[in-house]
Order: structure tokens, then C-alpha cells, then sequence
């Protein structure tokens, strides 16, 4: 239980709402800002404007998953009002205060450090990155089905990288029937592809393996699908990049080509906001309880 203890939740979309079951059933003292259109009440929470919410007596604070814009405005999607947080007024709260948010920007990085409050970037854990990769994959299969007329069964995949979302991919795919080749860098993956019962290149090698490709997923946050790789592919290739912005496509010789190539951010928001929220509101749960309970035991 986390009784007593006072938290923020400051913004974010539907994600946000079992992150705020969960706190409301575990017994925190809960103030949401941003959240005043939102008809359903959380017993055990109540709403507050920004303006009024009182930073010294915050034990947390709970930021949406994008954290904040590089100009500190928090998204508010369940409210018209801006909500901007600055250093002045994160410097207000306690100093054990800390924040959760799911990634951060030059702008959060440099108020929280500025402010000396602990930033906890919830999308840097493994957990949380391995259980995203699930809605990730349902999201990338919906965008493989709404846009080819081909089956995924037995159509040749490329999925570029092997961490945590291309393992996903690459054994789902494989799963459902597709022929899955997986290109990474690193000779342990190369090992990890091949003991997954997959085909494996290494990445140098990508303009070789895509001349009948007709998928190509990739997960790598850097530029490797090139305009010389698109260039090998067949016409009828798509290509979905996971990979997060600004992907790792030349969508610009994609178009030119007339290869549909599409950044497909956000997927488990999107697809699953219910479980995205549930995953999140987990692992805060988990953490918030160890930071309780490690001032308990030293007030
Ligand atoms: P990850 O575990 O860090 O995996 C990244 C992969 O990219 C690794 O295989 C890594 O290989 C490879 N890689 C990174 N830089 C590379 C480079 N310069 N050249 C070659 N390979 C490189 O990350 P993840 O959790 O799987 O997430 C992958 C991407 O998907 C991220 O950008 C993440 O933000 C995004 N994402 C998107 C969605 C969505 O809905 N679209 C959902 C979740 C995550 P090494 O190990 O050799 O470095």
C-alpha cells in the first residue's frame, strides 16, 4: 500500500487513467491536473488546477509519457489548459520528490538536474521495454495487414536490430508464418537469430538480402534503410519503421521510389492504451512502493 503518500499526475492521455486506478486502489493521496473533462471520478483522487497544486507536499510526481515538449509544456489531453513545468517550481517540492515520466528531452533532463530532483524515464527499463513490445507487435501486424494485399504467412520479412522490440517482431512474425530474416551488427545476435530458428545477415549486408523482400520492419533508431537499400527492393516492398523519430528510413527516396514506407511511433497508445496504461501503472506501482518504503525504514 502506499497510504499517505502524496503524488501528481500531472497530464497524459488514456494511458494515464490505470496508472491512476492503481495508485487510488494502493491508498495514495492522488491530485490530477489536467484531467477536469474527464467525467469519470477516481474516489480517493481529487482534481486540481496546475496554478493551485501545492509542489511542497509532493512525494512524486507522475508525468505523461512523453514527459514534457522541449518548451516544458506538459500534454494535457483531457483539458484545455496549458500546464508549463519549469525549475523554479520543480525546485519547490521536497527533495526526495521524484518524477516519473516515460521518456525525457534535453528540457526535462536539464529542470530536473537543474532542480537536483531524481527523473525516472520509465521507458529505459527492460521491463518495461519487453512488455511494450507486445502491444508494438499487435500494432505492427494491424499496419501489415491494413496495408498489403498479400498474407503475412508466407510473405518474406525483414526485421532490422535485435533488441527488445525486434526479438518481439521477429519471433511473432516467424510465428505466423512469415519467412523472417533478421539483420543486427553483432556477432551474438547473429548466434541469438540463428538459435531462434530465424535466417540471420549482418547489417553491412542489407543491400544483399532485400531483392525479393516484402516487408521490411525496422527497429533501429538510425539511418539503415538507405536510399541504396530501398533502391534493391521490389515495388511492392512496405516498410514500417518502428524505430522512434525520426526513424531510420530515407522516406524521402521511399516516396520517390513509390515504396510505401511508414514511421509508425506510439503503437501500444494507439493499439492498446488499456494495457500500454497497465504495463506503466505496474511498474510505478513497484517503484513508488520501494521508494516508500526505503524512507520508512529511514525517515
Ligand atoms: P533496443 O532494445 O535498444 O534495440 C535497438 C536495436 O537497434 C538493437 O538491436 C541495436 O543493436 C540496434 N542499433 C542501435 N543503434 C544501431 C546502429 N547505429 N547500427 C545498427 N544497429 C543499431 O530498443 P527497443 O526497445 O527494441 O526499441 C527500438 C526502437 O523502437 C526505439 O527507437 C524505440 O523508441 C522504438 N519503439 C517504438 C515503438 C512503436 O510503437 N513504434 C514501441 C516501442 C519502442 P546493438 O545492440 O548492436 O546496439
Amino acid at each position: 500500500m502506499l497510504t499517505g503518500m502524496h503524488i501528481a499526475c500531472i497530464g497524459g492521455d488514456a494511458r494515464q487513467l490505470e496508472i491512476i486506478r492503481k495508485l487510488t486502489e494502493l491508498d495514495a493521496k492522488l491530485v490530477l491536473v489536467g484531467f477536469e473533462q474527464l467525467d469519470h471520478a477516481f474516489t480517493g483522487a481529487v482534481k486540481e488546477e496546475f496554478e493551485d497544486l501545492d509542489p511542497s507536499q509532493l512525494d512524486a510526481i507522475i508525468l505523461p509519457v512523453p514527459g514534457t515538449s522541449l518548451e516544458g509544456q506538459v500534454e494535457t489531453i483531457f483539458s484545455n489548459k496549458k500546464v508549463q513545468l519549469t525549475e523554479k517550481w520543480l525546485s519547490q517540492t521536497p527533495s526526495h520528490c521524484v518524477i516519473y515520466s516515460g521518456i525525457s528531452n534535453s528540457y526535462l533532463d536539464h529542470i530536473t538536474s537543474q532542480a537536483n530532483r531524481k527523473l525516472v524515464q520509465l521507458f529505459e527499463r527492460d521491463d518495461v521495454a519487453i512488455y511494450n513490445s507486445i502491444p508494438t507487435v499487435e500494432g505492427t501486424i494491424m499496419m501489415a495487414i491494413q496495408h498489403t494485399d498479400f498474407t503475412i504467412h508466407g510473405s518474406n520479412v525483414v526485421v532490422l536490430g535485435l533488441g527488445r522490440v525486434g526479438m518481439s517482431v521477429a519471433r511473432v512474425f516467424h510465428h505466423l508464418g512469415s519467412k523472417v530474416k533478421v539483420g543486427a551488427r553483432r556477432s551474438e545476435h547473429i548466434a541469438r537469430i540463428t538459435e531462434m530458428g530465424l535466417y540471420p545477415f549482418y547489417l553491412h549486408d542489407l543491400e544483399k538480402e532485400v531483392h525479393d523482400v516484402d516487408i521490411v520492419i525496422n527497429t533501429i533508431p538510425h539511418l539503415v534503410v538507405t536510399a541504396s537499400v530501398i533502391a534493391k527492393m521490389p515495388s511492392h516492398t512496405l516498410i514500417i519503421d518502428l524505430a522512434s523519430k525520426p526513424g531510420g528510413t530515407d522516406f524521402r527516396y521511399a516516396e520517390k521510389r513509390g515504396i510505401k514506407a511508414l514511421l509508425a511511433p506510439g503503437l501500444p497508445g494507439i493499439v492498446a492504451p488499456k494495457t500500454a496504461g497497465k504495463i506503466l501503472a505496474t511498474v510505478i506501482a513497484k517503484l513508488l512502493y520501494e521508494e516508500y518504503s526505503q524512507r520508512k525504514e529511514n525517515p
